[in-house]
């Protein structure tokens, strides 16, 4: 056996054919495979864990999530675990939805046909409409509005879900719910919508029966099989470089300062960490620089995790569904609460006025398992950094502050699960900060670039695998734009083709949108991915565990 020392000597001269930063699930997929193909593999992580946002934490023997509360396309993901050949005994089980907001309260996680004829019922003057409303959605879903010769969506259809449902929906809570999935105005595309209904309704929201970790472990299994051998996790080695001569990877420097060499680096950090603080600005070219730079991403989140005594309190409200969608009632006649997030603080009434996912947590097939219940809301990233130090470093009054804005979110859940407050025997909260420090998202964005239709309205779909940097590769959510849509066993080929997502497209500003997005434009399409292109055949598996990792 290695020592700490002649092991981490053994790392540092090993001759490597792939590095890959970052050992969240994507990373560790990709260089799974890539083991697979009997490549010379190094994993480094800055992380003492594997896991990333997929991450479990303790506290008190309750177990909490870093991030994902779920996953969708179960079959996909057994034959990535079947290839992979860690697929024995993997079971998974559905997780439901319920929805209670606006004085409503009713499943989402039914069939399309089910969920229709609840909603008709509960709406009858908008019956028509719903049912307009699935039809077309299907018809976005099996792609046959694309246009047979460009492969696009049909121009004349709209693609913003807001505009086609302010047509076809007068009241504004079922419209909410139907461009949503909840409680929120409708902001996605069309084809993203629909996605999103068909990974709620038809392919289910799954969590694996060993509990989530499990994913990370066995995929840690299947890269280090031997211990010290030619493909290593290597855990707090943190990147600051990854290094670049005549437009081609050299290899990586470490937080140490110490240099490793490999003619392949793929990247599972952040999109905007690797081009904006890993590599060097003048190794990229300064229009694919400046477009990263400008590219909103998703929102973050303020989570509110609670270890409880279920002796305490009344969990009937989780007895069909295990997650649920929660909105204070409110009229429209009033006006509805929204946040200032430019203010020093909000008042944590204000917060817990949005809408709350409400998840009861954790393994329940465990007998030792202890109950937790997690609270979600969406969040601002900018409002919270000023309370940012540094790394993991916090001002003084962080600490109460976020307090605060929990206690404030408890009190309302408390009016939909009763004993909720006294049940508490450990409360942890996390916020934006949280996420990009323990998972090293940018602004801890929930899922990659931004939904947002305004954002991104173009129809072309891109693909952001390879760079512009010869022997990197980008690995993750935000590196493939069309994440929904459950491709990942086809060629990127095949989905550059067949995929109508209307997805990345950089922020139009009024001045000069055309010059920026034909700049996006021509850059990505520069970029657009053969399979015969890919130096390994395992290559073309990286970045596919994302797509089928989705949920609301
Ligand atoms: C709060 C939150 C909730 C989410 N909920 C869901 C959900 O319910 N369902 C769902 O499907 N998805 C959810 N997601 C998305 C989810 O995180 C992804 O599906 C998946 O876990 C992302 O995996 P990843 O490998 O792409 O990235 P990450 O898990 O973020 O992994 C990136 C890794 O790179 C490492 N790294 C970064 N920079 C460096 C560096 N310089 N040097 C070395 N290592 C580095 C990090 O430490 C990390 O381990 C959620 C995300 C967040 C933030």
């Amino acid at each position: 056996m290695f020592d700490q020392e002649s092991c981490g000597i053994f790392f540092m001269r090993m001759v490597w054919d792939v590095i890959v930063i970052g050992a969240g699930i994507g990373g560790l997929t990709a260089a799974s495979y890539l083991v697979k193909e009997g490549l010379r593999v190094l994993v480094l992580d800055r992380n003492p864990h594997i896991g990333g946002t997929a991450y479990v934490y303790h506290r008190q023997g309750f177990t909490f999530p870093m991030g994902p509360l779920g996953f969708s396309h179960p079959d996909l993901v057994k034959k990535v675990f079947d290839e992979l050949g860690i697929g024995e005994g993997l079971n998974f089980l559905r997780v439901h939805y319920r929805l209670r907001a606006f004085g409503l309260d009713g499943p989402l996680s039914l069939p399309f046909s089910e969920i229709a004829a609840e909603l008709r019922n509960q709406f009858p003057s908008g019956a028509k409409g719903v049912e307009r409303f699935f039809r077309d959605i299907k018809k976005w879903i099996s792609n046959r509005e694309l246009d047979p010769e460009t492969q696009r969506p049909n121009p004349n259809l709209p693609l913003s879900a807001s505009e086609y449902l302010r047509k076809l929906i007068k009241d504004w809570r079922l419209r909410r719910i139907l461009g949503s999935l909840g409680t929120r105005e409708p902001y996605s595309n069309l084809p993203l919508l629909a996605a999103m209904w068909n990974l709620m309704c038809n392919v289910g929201i799954w969590f694996p029966e060993e509990g989530m970790k499990s994913f990370c472990e066995r995929l840690k299994r299947a890269i280090e099989p031997i211990p010290n051998s030619d493909r290593m996790i290597r855990l707090n080695k943190g990147v600051t470089k990854i290094r670049v001569k005549h437009g081609k990877v050299e290899g990586v420097t470490l937080e140490d300062g110490n240099e490793i060499d490999a003619p392949y680096v793929i990247s599972n950090a952040d999109y905007r960490t690797t081009f904006l603080k890993l590599l060097d600005s003048h190794t990229i070219p300064s229009k694919w620089y400046q477009a990263i730079s400008n590219a909103p991403l998703t929102s973050s989140i303020f989570q509110v995790c609670l270890g409880i005594d279920p002796n305490k309190i009344d969990l009937s409200l989780f007895k069909e569904a295990s997650r649920v969608i929660y909105r204070r009632k409110f009229d429209m006649d009033q006006e509805e609460e929204k946040i200032d997030w430019t203010q020093s603080k909000i008042d944590p009434r204000g917060l817990a006025c949005q809408e709350i996912e409400v998840s009861l947590w954790g393994n329940r097939r465990e007998k030792e398992a202890k109950t937790s219940i997690i609270l979600r809301v969406e969040a601002n990233y900018d409002h919270f950094a000023r309370y940012r130090l540094g790394w993991r470093k916090r001002s003084q009054e962080y600490q109460n502050y976020k307090t605060q804005l929990a206690q404030g979110i408890v009190r309302e859940v408390a009016h939909l699960v009763p004993g909720l407050e006294n049940s508490i025997l450990i409360m942890d909260v996390a916020t934006p900060l949280t996420f990009e420090d323990q998972g090293g998202r940018s602004q801890g964005a929930v899922a990659g670039w931004s939904w947002n239709y305004e954002d991104f309205r173009d129809d072309e779909p891109k693909e952001l695998i390879l760079t512009p940097i010869k022997g990197l590769y980008m690995n993750r959510l935000s590196s493939l734009l069309s994440p929904f849509y459950g491709r990942n066993s086809h060629s990127v080929g095949e989905w550059k083709t067949s995929c109508p997502s209307p997805y990345l497209r950089h922020r139009s500003h009024p001045k000069d949108s055309d010059s920026r997005r034909s700049v996006w434009r021509n850059l990505t399409s520069d970029l657009s991915l053969r399979t015969s292109k890919l130096p390994y055949p395992g290559l073309k598996k990286c970045g596919s565990f994302f797509e089928i990792i989705g949920s609301k």
